[in-house]
This record gives C-alpha cells, sequence and structure tokens, in this order.
C-alpha cells in the first residue's frame, strides 16, 4: 500500500527499507525491494518490513531502486504476490488497483505472457514490456505514458528497466504520489513521511502526471509528455 524509489549517492537499500518502515502504517502483509545494478536484483517477502531486512544479503547495495509494502487487494497476502513485479527487464511496484486487469490479463496471455503472481499489478509489468518490444524507439516515459490509456482504476506506480539504467519513471492516477529533492539523491514516496529524514523539499505530483528521476535531477510530464514546471514545497512540520 505504499511506493517509494531513490536515485542518488547514497546506498539505496537503504534508504529504500527504512524509507518503507515509515509507510509500514499504510499496509504491511508483504514488502519487497528491486535495486537496478547491471541486472534488476530482487528481494521479496510476505510480512512486515523486518523480514525483508532478514532476507537482504548485507553486501546488496546500489544506487538506483524501488520498494513496496504490500496491502493486498487482488491475490492473497504471499511471497510470489509482493511486489516488485517483474516482465525480463522492467520492474513495477504499484500502489492501487487495475480495475481492468481481468481483460488485460487475457489479452496478455494470449500474446504468450506469463503470469507468476495473482495480482492486478503484474500486467502493468507486461504490458509495458508488450508495448517496448512493438515499438523499439519508445522510451520508458513514452511507454507508462502509453499504457494509461489503457488501464482503468487506481496507481501510483514506480518503474525501472535495464535499458535506461539511469532513471526511475513514475506515474499516478487517483493514488498519492509525492517527490523528495535532496542534496544526496532524489526520493519518490506515497507519502511524504517515507523521505523526511532525508529532505524537506518535496513536490506532489498531480493526477496523470509522469516524473523522471536520475542522478542528474528531476524532470515532471503532463499526460501528453511535455515537460512541466511544478512547485517546490517546503515541509514545516515534524513527524
Ligand atoms: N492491487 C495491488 C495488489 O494487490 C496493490 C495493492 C497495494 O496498493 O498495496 O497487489
Amino acid at each position: 500500500c505504499g511506493i517509494v524509489g531513490y536515485v542518488g549517492a547514497e546506498n539505496a537499500v537503504e534508504i529504500i527499507v527504512d524509507s518503507l518502515k515509515k509507510l509500514e502504517y499504510r499496509g504491511y502483509d508483504s514488502a519487497g525491494v528491486t535495486i537496478l545494478n547491471s541486472d534488476l536484483e530482487t528481494y521479496k517477502t510476505v510480512g512486515k518490513i523486518s523480514e525483508l531486512e532478514k532476507i537482504i544479503p548485507v553486501d546488496f547495495t546500489g544506487h538506483i531502486g524501488i520498494g513496496h509494502t504490500r496491502w493486498a487487494t487482488h491475490g492473497k497476502p504471499d511471497t510470489k504476490n509482493a511486489h516488485p513485479h517483474l516482465s525480463s527487464n522492467i520492474a513495477v511496484v504499484h500502489n492501487g488497483i487495475i480495475e481492468n486487469y481481468m481483460h488485460l490479463k487475457e489479452k496478455l496471455l494470449t500474446q504468450g505472457y506469463e503470469f507468476l503472481s495473482e495480482t492486478d499489478t503484474e500486467v502493468i509489468a507486461h504490458l509495458l514490456h508488450r508495448t517496448m518490444k512493438e515499438d523499439a524507439k519508445l522510451s520508458l516515459l513514452d511507454a507508462v505514458r502509453h499504457i494509461m490509456t489503457e488501464m482503468e482504476g487506481s496507481y501510483a506506480v514506480a518503474v525501472l528497466c535495464t535499458d535506461e539504467p539511469e532513471h526511475i519513471v513514475l506515474a499516478r492516477k487517483d493514488s498519492p504520489l509525492v517527490i523528495g529533492l535532496g542534496d544526496h539523491g532524489y526520493y519518490a514516496a506515497s507519502d511524504v513521511t517515507a523521505f523526511l529524514r532525508y529532505t524537506r523539499n518535496a513536490v506532489y505530483v498531480n493526477d496523470k502526471e509522469l516524473v523522471l528521476i536520475s542522478p542528474a535531477g528531476v524532470k515532471f510530464y503532463n499526460n501528453d509528455g511535455q515537460q512541466i514546471e511544478k512547485q517546490i514545497d517546503t515541509i514545516e512540520w515534524n513527524e
């Protein structure tokens, strides 16, 4: 029920796990993290974030990654239904519900996609993979924009793809999403409390907007793919 992302100079694993703990109040039946080194490396488990910490090897580090704490809506709470969900070189975390996932799943099954979970979320990963395969020139950002026209329901999503290892792409509709601008990196989360320890500079993402966060900075886009300027808020209150 909460997503997080981090890109920057610090160890992404530590920041993601710490941020997920701050989001546990939103739901905690399972949790997971994916880091993009040269490949996507994923750890996920049923249970609290403390369970996730137990299975993460000490030498698991990186500088770009996404994480999730789940409150199951589709598919029981177990490890295979925990996020991130993958489609070969793509990893996705999702907060919300894809209402038309059955219809999308049936189509993807006829196109040869194999589903490893019972979640609605897994269709997002395969839809992205299919969209990028159909048009090799399409960027990850445009692929996310494209599948937003196919998905009904609510979502805040964070996506990693090994073809574009320098950034995380995010988008939202009817689920919260906020971006943090820090001195040592950039943060994304369902709730600003996830990264308040690291920065108080936050940008609230509106419905149908997209975000690209990389070590070089953060870019915001509208649903037409045009880059937009956003207001930076300073969070004054304490947790
Ligand atoms: N609908 C997704 C699932 O059941 C996401 C739930 C959530 O927001 O945690 O896996």
